[in-house]
């Protein structure tokens, strides 16, 4: 009998069997995957993810796989270009880009080091309940064999967007919105990047940044209505679409693709629900959210510290359990629904409202304030510091001096 059963070891799932298990609480974290193992999905570490990992000590083990820190971000939507540099603080970087076989393996690793169990190559299939809650997991190994079932005060799905848990127990969706973005990438050798890159151009956008071993991640993200369009030649269409930012072109010509392209086409919005009776969700299972703006993995992190703030609250016997839950689903909400939101505009290639289209042409030439600018869009000072009616009229009125002057 465990505290906790958690399906799933990645970005969400490790996380949590980590941080209980460095809580003295006896967790059983199981995956269908042996690791290290890779997963399609992009990897792109920025707002509160790198701070996170600093506080749970495994920055610098990410650092240490040749995965460098990334300090500058240029956003270039539609031709405005802007560029933030240096955005490190405390010595810890805006953004990180491991691969995913690096990061879940260090994850999966730090929860077995804090002393989780974790059992690879297990498949949960179905759940034992005692008529009202959830009381564990029905699974086999390579999904066949025998039957096992391990019991749990908790089962946490951690098992990705189209969660077993979830659906076992009908969690509960809103905010839904269907697929809007396709997405296909891959991986240069002599494209030497060294910042993040987001180039909007109509209805598609384009992704670089480095990654481990001296390698450039290139994503493309097209509108979902073109998905006939680009499926006809993948290849072809990401280079068109490369083609259309110059200089990472110039860069891509030189160089050498190392991989196969991957693509990925069915990314639906939602929250669900996290919690119900001997059950909670946590990671893409709990919420998913379109690739747009790289939010999955950093919010998965916040997620999993949540979570198990109220499972210890509630394991503990501070508070019942039911209501330290609905505090998780409270306080996620509140951190998520505003950049969910945000993100879905995003998605939609909708054009930036008037006011932050303004500021991003006052911010021309204004190098200092646009470190400020990124800073505060990545939470490395505090938004409102930034973001104040006071702070974006003076911004303003600097740069129609500057006008007037030149
Ligand atoms: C194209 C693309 C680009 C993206 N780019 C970024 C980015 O740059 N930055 C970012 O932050 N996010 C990005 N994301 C989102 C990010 O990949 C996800 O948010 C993140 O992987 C969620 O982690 P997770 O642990 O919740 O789920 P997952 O990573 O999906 O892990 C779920 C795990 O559960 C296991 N599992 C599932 N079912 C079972 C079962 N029945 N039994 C046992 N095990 C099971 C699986 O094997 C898997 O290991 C991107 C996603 C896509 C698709």
């Amino acid at each position: 009998m465990y505290d906790v059963i958690v399906i799933g070891a990645r970005c969400a799932g490790a996380s949590t069997a980590m941080l209980l298990a460095r809580q003295g609480y006896q967790v059983l974290v199981v995956d269908r995957a042996t690791f290290p193992k890779d997963i399609p999905h992009g990897h792109f570490i920025h707002r509160q993810g790198p701070r996170l990992l600093q506080r749970w000590g495994l920055l610098d083990r990410i650092v240490a796989t040749n995965c460098p820190p990334v300090t500058a971000f240029t956003g270039d939507d539609d031709g405005i270009t802007l560029t933030g540099r240096d955005l490190i603080v405390n010595g810890v970087a805006f953004g990180y880009g491991p691969r995913r076989i690096v990061l879940d393996k260090i994850l999966v690793e730090a929860a077995v080091e804090a002393g989780a169990e974790l059992r690879e190559g297990f498949t949960v299939e179905s759940f034992t309940s005692d008529g009202a809650r959830i009381t564990g997991i029905r699974g086999c190994i390579g999904g066949r064999g025998p039957i096992i079932t391990e019991q749990a005060t908790v089962v946490i799905g951690a098992d990705g967007r189209n969660s077993v848990l979830a659906q076992t127990v009908q969690a509960p969706k809103y905010e839904v919105v269907p697929p809007l973005t396709c997405w296909y990438f891959s991986y240069w050798s002599g494209v030497p990047v060294d910042e993040l890159r987001v180039a909007v151009r109509g209805k598609k956008v384009v992704f670089a940044f480095p990654t481990n071993d001296g390698l450039t991640g290139i994503f493309v993200g097209w509108s979902s209505t073109e998905l006939v369009t680009v499926r006809s030649d993948i290849e072809g269409q990401m280079l068109a679409a490369i083609d259309e930012v110059p200089d990472l072109a110039e860069q891509v010509r030189a160089g050498r693709r190392e991989e196969r392209l991957y693509g990925m086409t069915d990314l639906p919005n939602f929250f669900r629900k996290p919690y119900g009776l001997g059950w909670a969700l946590v990671g893409d299972a709990g919420c998913h959210k379109d690739p747009y703006m790289a939010l999955g993995i950093c919010d998965a992190f916040r997620d999993a510290d949540l979570l198990v703030e109220s499972l210890d609250d509630g394991l503990s016997g501070r508070r019942p359990l039911e209501q330290a839950l609905a505090e998780y689903e409270r306080r996620r909400n509140e951190a998520t629904m505003l950049i969910y939101r945000q993100n879905l505009d995003r998605a939609q290639f909708k054009p930036l409202p008037p006011e932050m289209l303004q500021l991003r042409l006052a911010l021309r030439d204004n190098q200092e304030e646009t470190n400020r600018y990124y800073q505060a869009i990545e939470g490395m000072i505090s938004p409102e510091t930034f973001f104040n009616p006071e702070n974006i009229q003076r911004i303003s009125a600097q740069a129609n001096t500057e006008m007037v002057k030149s």
